[in-house]
């Protein structure tokens, strides 16, 4: 079977779009500062208007319009984070991750 591999289609994408977006949650400070949180929100925001799947990147601003990125630590953006990609999934059909897996799958690993 042809797999298309450069450029990216919309599952590659997706998968190395989470792969960071997840990763920059996992190394978000626990606590972090005023302009820390305020940096996140606007990149949350932006990544949303760039993201190159435009389709994608529309729901994805809707949902961060009903759903305020949550930037107060690193666990709680990982939790919204993880509520965001949920609804993706949802929306693809695809099963849900449970959400109290997070730090082990994008902090500490499996194993
Ligand atoms: P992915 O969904 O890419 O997940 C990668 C890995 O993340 C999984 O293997 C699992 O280990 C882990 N994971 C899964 N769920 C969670 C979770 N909730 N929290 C934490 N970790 C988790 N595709 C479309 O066809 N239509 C769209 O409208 C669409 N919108 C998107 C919007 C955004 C912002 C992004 C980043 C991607 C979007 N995608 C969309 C792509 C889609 O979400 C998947 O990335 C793609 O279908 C590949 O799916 P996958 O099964 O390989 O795993």
């Amino acid at each position: 079977v042809y797999k298309k591999v450069d450029p990216p289609d919309v599952e590659q994408l997706g998968r190395s779009s989470w792969t960071l977006l997840h990763t920059v949650a996992a190394t978000y400070p626990e606590v972090p500062s005023d302009h820390q949180k305020k940096e996140m929100n606007q990149f949350m925001n932006i990544f949303s208007h760039v993201y190159p799947c435009s389709w994608c990147g529309k729901d994805f601003e809707d949902y961060i319009r009903n759903n305020a990125p949550k930037v107060d630590s690193r666990e709680e953006l990982g939790k919204w984070l993880c509520d965001a990609h949920n609804e993706v999934n949802e929306k693809l059909g695809k099963e849900k991750f449970n959400c109290d897996l997070w730090k082990k799958r994008w902090v500490d690993g499996w194993n």
